[in-house]
């Protein structure tokens, strides 16, 4: 196992940059803002550290991109800021998240209510949840999974033609699995950053898609014509877990920081860490490092203490301390679903941290 540490110098210049008109913006946070932003190069900090890295085939080690600090992200003349005209982040469901309307119905809210959170201040909506022959794309059977998969490009184009006169973005989400083009194997989302849409699977997020018993594998696709969508009916769903929507939500969330521009962030174990795959993406926090947090708030406008306030509102109370709420629990009655909120736990006591050190 290897670390990526920067030096305390590189980390400071990162944040606030050298750029008089940019130190100045940073020196007028409030206290507690600076003090939580100044973590970032502290070296006993116990709030952000360095990325690790666990085998050759992480992010980084095989896809060297230039890092982006906050002054290179903020004078980036191609990125697209929300407007008070366009102030909305739109939530198109594509097929159901769930085994059931009702649970793929509470699913996309839990969801929504964390977008809400993560990009404070901005609006999130639903749109009217669509099957997939509503999007009129191409589908196939993976050769080596076996698993039904949908092609991304063609369902970008159906959400650019359904974007919103407020929309600042679009991002479809499906639990079917997704696939750039013909020659490729599959892909986890897919987006247009000049179009701002984007759309994300979760399919390979449920604890059995990488398990022999995977029950999404079909073994002929029979189709009457191209039109013939009907293999989507019934097709299997992953249970709803608390891991399942924890990785959604951070797929969501790491998906529409790209949309506002933010790059994969090189600094610091961060959300906007690129991830090769599920380990990888599992590694990286639920959270921004103070660089990449910095971008998001001069995109958004938030104040720090509104935005970690209202995610420690959406892990809620209760349901974290009672351990007879989770899913299974539950299943038999969807109209009663707890949020299953188990794994994101020491997430929240991390963020009550950033809070007492807000508000010191
Ligand atoms: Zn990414
Ligand atoms: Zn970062």
């Amino acid at each position: 196992m290897q670390t990526v540490r920067h030096s305390e110098h590189t980390l400071k210049t990162a944040l606030i940059s050298k750029n008089p008109a940019l130190v100045s913006q940073y020196e007028k946070l409030d206290a507690g803002e600076k003090r939580l932003m100044d973590e970032a190069f502290r070296p006993d900090s116990d709030l952000f550290g360095p990325i690790t890295l666990h085998s050759q085939s992480d992010w980084i080690t095989s896809h060297p991109e230039a890092p982006q600090d906050f002054e290179e992200f903020f004078s980036d003349p191609y990125r697209k800021i929300p407007s008070p005209q366009k102030h909305s982040i739109y939530v198109q469901c594509i097929g159901l998240l769930g085994n059931t309307r009702s649970i793929s119905e509470e699913y996309v809210k839990w969801l929504k209510g964390y977008c809400e959170a993560f990009f404070y201040g901005l609006t999130v909506k639903l749109l009217e949840p669509v099957p997939v022959s509503a999007t009129r794309c191409s589908f196939r059977i993976n050769d080596n999974t076996q698993n039904l998969q949908i092609h991304a490009g063609q369902i970008l184009k159906f959400l650019k033609k359904k974007k919103p006169e407020d929309a600042f973005c679009v991002v479809g989400i499906t639990m079917i699995d997704l696939y750039p083009r013909d020659s490729w194997n599959f892909v986890f989302g897919q987006a247009s950053l000049t179009d701002g849409v984007g759309i994300f699977s979760f399919a390979r997020y449920g604890s059995d898609f990488y398990s022999s018993h995977y029950e999404g594998k079909l073994k002929k696709l029979q189709k009457k014509s191209s039109s013939d969508y009907s293999v989507f009916d019934n097709y299997y769903v992953p249970e709803v877990t608390s891991v399942l929507l924890l990785r959604s939500c951070k797929t969501l969330t790491h998906e529409i920081g790209h949309i506002f521009g933010l790059r994969h962030c090189q600094w610091l174990a961060c959300l906007m860490q690129g991830s090769n795959h599920l380990e990888e993406a599992d590694q990286r926090p639920l959270d921004l490092c103070p660089i990449c947090l910095r971008k998001l708030q001069s995109a958004v406008g938030f104040h720090l203490k509104d935005r970690y306030k209202a995610l420690v509102r959406w892990v809620g109370a209760e349901s974290i301390d009672t351990p007879t709420a989770t899913p299974e629990h539950s299943r038999a009655d969807p109209l009663s679903l707890p949020k299953p909120v188990e794994a994101f736990k020491e997430w929240k006591e991390w963020i009550t941290k950033c809070l007492a050190v807000l508000q010191k």
